[in-house]
């Protein structure tokens, strides 16, 4: 039922206390200002990454996995709900992002790119899934990207994969319609990251042109012209979490300054 009153409508505040929140890739970048968002609301927050040393954070719990592996997703997400209880939040955010035309596009980088950013997403959702069911409340976020609506030149394998993911969260928000948990996507342009510094070097040398004018390509994509910084795509992610937001449920947030 909406929650009705004039304190659910003006509080502007998400109270997640003791909520568990499972963010893969929630040592870096985007996962990691979702993570700090999430744990400032009160969640315990479990960030997950393949480095030890990128998932030292005050206050946020370390989980050490690799999203391609089967068993080592299932393993962290069990240790993990054993330690700080059902998985009420999951965010799939754990992703690589490299172009690279069809004809360059080998089997092997084509299978890497589905298996960590699409195989990634369904086996931490479905693991997380486990521990979830039983909750009258829960949140799964997929951190797609614009590429996921639209298509991005040059980047097939990317692309498909984050189409892939908005398909994934759709479908479940067919499925759990009716149980409290929703499934969105969070489609970002490009971020203040370091993909976007990878994604630096990389088009200087295949464009031949300097970092700078690089840099200007990927700014100019988002149609503000600025990047986004982290925190700008932690906030969608935190309103989804919000008591407000119960309705939202199957769709796409695009935070690109309007590419779309
Ligand atoms: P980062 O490189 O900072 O984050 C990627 C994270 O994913 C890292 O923490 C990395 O940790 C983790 N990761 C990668 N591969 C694996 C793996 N096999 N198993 C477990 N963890 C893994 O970049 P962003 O924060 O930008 O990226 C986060 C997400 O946002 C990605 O899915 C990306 O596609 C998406 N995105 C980014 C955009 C941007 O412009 N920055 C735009 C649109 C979407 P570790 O290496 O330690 O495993």
């Amino acid at each position: 039922m909406y929650p009705t009153g004039p304190c659910c409508i003006l509080d502007g505040m998400t109270d997640l206390t003791g909520k568990h929140a499972f963010i893969t890739g929630g040592g870096t970048g985007i996962g990691l200002a979702i993570a700090r968002s999430l744990a400032d609301a009160g969640a315990r927050v479990t960030i997950a990454g393949r480095r030890p040393e990128a998932l030292d954070h005050d206050g946020l719990h370390p989980a050490v996995m690799d999203v391609t592996d089967e068993d080592s997703v299932a393993g962290a997400i069990d240790a993990a709900v054993a330690a700080r209880g059902p998985v009420a939040i999951c965010v799939a955010n754990a992703g690589i992002a490299e172009g690279r035309s069809l004809h360059r596009t080998d089997t092997a980088f084509w299978r890497r790119m589905m298996a960590t950013n699409l195989d990634g997403a369904f086996l931490t959702i479905r693991e997380s899934l486990r521990s979830m069911h039983g909750l009258d409340w829960g949140r799964v976020i997929a951190v797609s990207s614009i590429a996921g609506l639209r298509g991005l030149k040059g980047a097939p394998a990317y692309t498909a994969s984050k189409h892939g993911m908005i398909g994934l969260v759709r479908a479940l928000s067919e499925d759990y319609i009716g149980t409290g948990l929703t499934f969105n996507a969070l489609c970002p342009g490009y971020v203040r990251t370091a993909i976007v510094d990878r994604n630096v070097v990389s088009i200087r040398d295949r464009a031949g042109v300097d970092e700078d004018a690089a840099m200007r390509l990927m700014t100019d994509a988002n149609r503000h012209r600025r990047l986004i910084e982290p925190p700008e795509v932690a906030a969608a992610a935190l309103w989804l979490c919000g008591s407000q937001s119960g309705s939202i449920n199957g769709q796409t947030i695009e935070i690109s300054g309007g590419q779309t």
